[in-house]
């Protein structure tokens, strides 16, 4: 599958990413197989959210969990900004609907504002991103219990190469060694040739890749040699299952409106961040039940939302989502001049091929065949196959990995401004990558001293309705006339589908190689290494942050303990009046400390254990000295659920000992 980024760390383990717009997704080769990682809470894809507080910092389930209480600092959709310009239209349309503060400085580049331990703080894309692989890399380590480094993150094939590389950015501020940077669809293809049963031959597949923010097309062949050709891209990377959800909560805003006559809905951020998380729940009820409920308490000026949403009313209001779907499968046919009789399976992939709708409509497209949707997880299959590809680039994999092969196509054509604005295509879209393409380009006035070369990716005429990635000057001896130096300029694309510009002038017999500039709108090096350090500097306080929170919960726990066991039928009553005193003080007063102590320290929370621990124990010492501790007590009249005061008794000591060391 190419040659792909820096070599495998020496570790070797290396996992897949499935880095995607609302969920992500982590798997890794192990014992001949793949496996799905689970998060902490059990759950195998995780939700793509940052969210900040006064005290701390949070990754995934928690994070989407608390959005509506804390709807301006919890981050998502970072991968619908990443590696795009704040002046983006597409980005100005999102911010509109976001319910935290995205700016710019003068760079253009966006940033997103949250309120983190009560100060202001911005952040890139690339740096919530890296936070969400962190999270990813951290489930993987977990799981294995060892270090991971080596990782491949999966991108939609249709972004472009400031996309690219932001990734790219991103995984390195995560501390990643990124092997590869791997197209979704790609990657669902390798899941799917994998299973041995379904490569009868040459076969042509289509996969339909519809996830929470991107809808990606692609047509490949996989041969019985484990070849996975991929032919055409297309698609688009801003059409996704948000924007139905989008559509849904506007219906129910507006009809929120006419109902209670109050004002907007839409200007208060709570509200619009509670009914989003109903609005996608209830759209996928909806993939499986013909009727779905919304009920809100108090959802806006203390009035509540009870109301209801048929199937038929979800697709009604998602029609011109659909439309826009089926346009784009439409175009990519012909524009492939490809008929789609000649697709021999139609593979379905990302969590919003579940909407029945679209799966009728695209079997209508395809003439009545049945759709692929069973065979792989949609979603977890483009995670499985970035793991496939892990274990081959890291050497981990065994033969069958090792002779699967993929053959990548660039999903833009790359060119090249020349006069009158017009785009020079260099490299066009759908050529086979990693590619190599050389011109020679020479002077248009007598005796110039440079070269300007501004490089564009996209299909239109006019390089400025294309996407700027950067632009190089070359410096030549301003000696001769028009026309005549040859400078040789070579554009390289590599595996990851990312961008090498050399140029050289060899008229003086000194060659000079230049690369391209990044361009506004990207991060320069010194920032990459900045938020790489800053990452460091998070997960340090996480770690932090875990310990307090597990040490506060120990001195909970421990006083509720002790307060079980004073109050205990049969234990209780061996201990005396002014002793049970003592202990509920000391109880009233720890948990009373730590209701008020959200910012005390870990040395300050164990101390408090300690002190806890120290009443306990004087108490407890009486009672071994008196003989009548523990089960023994059973013997006596008192009629003591063994059972339990063992329980009590054993949850007890066990928190006792973490203190009393
Ligand atoms: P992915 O990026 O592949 O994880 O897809 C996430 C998107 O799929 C989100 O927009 C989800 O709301 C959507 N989704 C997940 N399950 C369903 C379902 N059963 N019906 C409709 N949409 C779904």
């Amino acid at each position: 599958m190419g040659s792909d980024g820096k070599g495998a760390s020496s570790s070797s383990v290396a996992i897949g990413i499935d880095l995607g717009t609302t969920y992500s997704c982590v798997a890794v080769w192990r014992h001949d197989r793949v496996e799905i990682i689970a998060n902490d809470q059990g759950n195998r894809i995780t939700p793509s959210y940052v969210a900040f507080t006064d005290t701390h910092r949070m990754i995934g389930d928690a994070a989407k969990n608390q959005i509506a209480a804390n709807p301006t600092n919890t981050v998502f959709d970072s991968k619908r900004l990443i590696g795009r310009k704040f002046s983006d239209p597409h980005v100005q349309n999102d911010i509109k609907l976001w319910p935290f503060q995205v700016t710019t400085n003068d760079d253009d580049i966006p940033r997103i504002v949250v309120e983190h331990k009560c100060e202001k703080k911005s952040f890139t894309a690339e740096e919530i991103s890296s936070m969400i692989l962190v999270k990813m890399r951290e489930i993987a380590e977990q799981f294995l219990g060892t270090q991971v480094k080596d990782a491949v993150i999966t991108v939609p094939a249709y972004f472009n190469d400031s996309q690219r590389q932001a990734t790219k950015d991103a995984g390195r501020i995560a501390g990643l060694n990124v092997l590869s940077i791997l197209n979704e669809p790609s990657a669902a293809a390798i899941a799917y040739g994998l299973d041995t049963n379904h490569v009868h031959g040459n076969r042509t597949i289509f996969v339909f890749d519809f996830g929470g923010g991107t809808l990606d097309l692609t047509l490949l062949t996989i041969d019985k040699k484990g070849n996975i050709t991929v032919k055409i891209h297309g698609g688009d990377t801003h059409l996704g299952g948000e924007d139905f959800d989008a559509a849904m909560v506007e219906f129910f805003a507006t009809e929120f409106q006419r109902k209670k006559k109050i004002d907007d809905l839409r200007d208060n951020k709570r509200a619009i961040c509670r009914l989003k998380v109903a609005c996608e729940r209830a759209k996928r009820i909806l993939s499986s039940t013909t009727d779905a409920s919304i009920e809100l308490d108090s959802l806006h000026k203390g009035h509540d939302f009870y109301t209801s949403i048929t199937r038929a009313k979800f697709e009604e209001i998602s029609k011109n989502l659909f439309a826009r779907c089926m346009e784009l499968v439409h175009k990519f046919f012909a524009d492939a001049n490809q008929k789609k009789s000649s697709v021999d399976e139609v593979v379905l992939v990302g969590g919003s091929t579940r909407i029945l709708k679209l799966e009728q409509l695209l079997k209508e497209f395809f003439d009545g065949k049945d759709l692929c949707k069973k065979c792989i997880n949609a979603d977890e299959a483009v995670a499985y196959g970035a793991a496939i590809h892990a274990a081959k680039l890291s050497g981990a994999a065994d033969k069958k990995i090792q002779d699967l092969k993929l053959w990548e196509v660039t999903p833009l054509s790359l060119g090249v401004q020349i006069e009158g604005d017009l785009m020079q295509v260099t490299i066009p879209r759908n050529t086979r990558v990693p590619t190599k393409k050389k011109y020679v380009f020479t002077t248009t006035i007598d005796y110039q001293k440079n070269l300007c070369f501004p490089i564009y990716e996209g299909e239109r005429l006019m390089a400025r309705d294309n996407n700027l990635l950067g632009s190089f000057v070359l410096e030549i001896p301003p000696t001769r006339r028009r026309e005549k130096p040859r400078i040789n300029v070579c554009f390289e694309i590599d595996s990851n589908g990312i961008l090498h510009v050399s140029a050289e002038e060899k008229a003086t017999g000194s060659i000079k190689k230049v690369s391209v500039e990044s361009n506004k709108g990207r991060l320069s090096r010194e920032e990459v290494e900045r938020m790489v350090k800053d990452a460091e500097k998070y997960k340090a306080e996480d770690k932090e942050h875990k310990k307090k929170a597990e040490a506060r919960n120990n001195v909970a726990n421990l006083a509720y303990s002790m307060r079980n066991f004073v109050e205990h039928e049969g234990i209780g009553s061996e201990i005396s009046a002014q002793d049970k005193e003592r202990i509920n003080n000391a109880v009233d007063y720890a948990l009373k400390w730590l209701d008020e102590s959200d910012s005390a320290t870990l040395d300050e929370i164990n101390e408090k254990g300690k002190y806890l621990s120290s009443v306990f124990n004087s108490v407890n010492l009486k009672l071994n000295r008196g003989g009548s501790h523990g089960s023994s007590s059973s013997s006596k009249s008192h009629k003591i659920d063994v059972d339990t005061a063992a329980s009590v008794i054993s949850v007890l000591c066990s928190l006792l000992e973490l203190f009393l060391q």
